[in-house]
């Protein structure tokens, strides 16, 4: 099995989640008492997202970046960026660590694809919603990507770093993700991208109006395929 690499702590409670999912489906496939190996950089996301409030995508590539090299010196074959929005500076970090990064966005849109749809609707922090590194990615594989309003993407954003990242999980908050999921459903999204690793923990598939994709899962999944020696499978 290949080492994955973890950049995570943006926020703990998904990385928490990564480590879960990694863990829970190397033993799935390979039995007994396997794992998956990991190297795990976990950062302290107040330095990270004062950064990102100040819009200093420079000094966050080269401060990921920099982590990425140190785990590729702890042993990682490959990182597994924890985020969505830090995926903005997917190409710096994997030059800067000389290391491939298996990147969220490809990961996403082959299961949207594999579901047969072609018209999601995205959320997630503002800039994974508003820049093209994600919505563009999705693009590049043929699928169409509707956002929110302004107003909600506002919305979005703020209770994403003020309760989501904080482990704060509201019912006020989930509904409001729900309305706006209905909206993206009536303007013709097939389904949702949960692009910000922290809302599977806020919104359940049995409650979306649509299909969701949970981008954390997913991401997971194919880095333990990627990771895994096929010899290994279990049956
Ligand atoms: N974890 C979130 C994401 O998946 C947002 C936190 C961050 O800025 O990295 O985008």
């Amino acid at each position: 099995m290949k080492t994955i690499g973890l950049l995570g702590g943006m926020s703990w409670e998904s990385t928490a989640e990564y480590y879960r999912i990694l863990n829970q489906e190397a033993a799935r496939r390979c039995g007994g008492l396997s794992s998956a190996r990991i190297v795990l950089h976990s950062v302290d996301f107040a330095e990270v997202e004062a950064l990102l409030s100040a819009g200093e995508w420079g000094a966050i590539a080269a401060h990921l970046g920099w982590l990425g090299r140190g785990l590729r010196r702890a042993g990682a074959d490959f990182l597994l960026i924890c985020t969505n929005t830090m995926h903005k500076v997917a190409d710096e970090i994997s030059m800067a660590a000389e290391l491939p990064v298996l990147h969220i966005g490809d990961a996403t849109a082959e299961a949207v694809l594999r579901a047969g749809l072609r018209k999601v609707g995205l959320l997630g922090t503002r800039p994974t919603m508003e820049q093209d590194f994600m919505t563009g990615r999705l693009a590049a594989h043929g699928i169409e990507v509707l956002v929110p309003g302004a107003k909600d993407r506002d919305m979005v954003h703020k209770t994403i770093f003020e309760e989501l990242c904080r482990g704060q999980f509201l019912e006020k908050t989930r509904a409001n993700y729900l309305r706006v999921m209905q909206q993206m459903a009536e303007a013709g999204a097939e389904g949702i991208v949960l692009g910000c690793a922290e809302i599977p923990l806020l919104v359940r598939s049995e409650d979306a109006p649509l299909p969701l994709f949970d981008t954390t899962r997913i991401h997971a999944l194919v880095a333990v395929e990627m990771a895994l020696d096929p010899t290994c499978e279990a049956d």
